[in-house]
């Protein structure tokens, strides 16, 4: 096993839970930048409010979570497998877990693992290139590449960390900073994503829609 792998995985044998870690910059959950793309009062009832309900989709993410999560590292052929390992950025204050990280030839490659299949919005995307942002300064190299593998397509997409995809992670990290910064509530806005949101019955949207068009008369 090389040097700088060795490096990282006794990192992580220190706790870098982001209440340990001493940021200038409040930390940003990797998970909440995926959120906020997703739906942002989605992000701000998980994140801020600290509200979280299961549905269908969420309880089977879990459950994958729980059997990628399996902490380690192992060699297949040529490529070490590095799975739930903590990640961190003090330049860009982010931390959060990868699923699994590849080691091949000393370049370093993030995987997620997602339960459904690919959506139209770049939510995975984002959670990943800011995954790579992390390792880019942990390890001192560019990731040029990043896959989404999704479980129920069986597909594993090759993302390129491109220069569009890095600057909208980084307006997501300081849009998400400022919203758990200053916790004002972003309205939700019924759309297509909401079907599939676990946390449709508290938040339900159409029902503010509603009320916001009564109040405009
Ligand atoms: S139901 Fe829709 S608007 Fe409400 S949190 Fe979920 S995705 Fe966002």
């Amino acid at each position: 096993m090389e040097r700088s792998l060795k490096s990282l995985l006794n990192s992580n044998k220190h706790n870098l839970e982001p209440c340990t870690l001493n940021f200038e910059l409040t930390p940003v959950p990797l998970a909440a930048l995926n959120q906020y793309s997703y739906c942002p009062h989605r992000c701000w009832r998980m994140f801020c409010a600290g509200e979280f309900m299961e549905n269908e989709y969420t309880i089977a993410g879990t459950d994958l979570h729980q059997r990628v999560h399996t902490v380690g590292a192992q060699q297949a052929g040529e490529t070490w497998e590095v799975r739930a390992i903590w990640l961190k950025s003090e330049r860009y204050g982010l931390t959060g877990k990868a699923d699994l990280v590849e080691v091949s030839a000393g370049q370093y490659v993030p995987v997620e693992y997602k339960h459904g299949q690919r959506g139209d919005w770049e939510n995975d995307a984002l959670q990943l290139c800011a995954q790579a942002l992390c390792l880019e300064e942990m390890m001192g190299q560019t990731i040029p590449t990043g896959y989404v593998y999704y479980a129920q397509t069986h597909q594993r997409q090759a993302i390129a960390l491109d220069e569009p995809l890095r600057q909208a992670t980084l307006e997501t990290i300081a849009t998400v900073r400022q919203l758990l910064t200053k916790g004002t509530m972003p309205q939700p806005i019924y759309s297509k994503r909401c079907k599939g949101c676990s946390l449709y019955g508290r938040c339900l949207p159409q029902a503010a829609k509603k009320v916001a068009r009564y109040q405009e008369l």
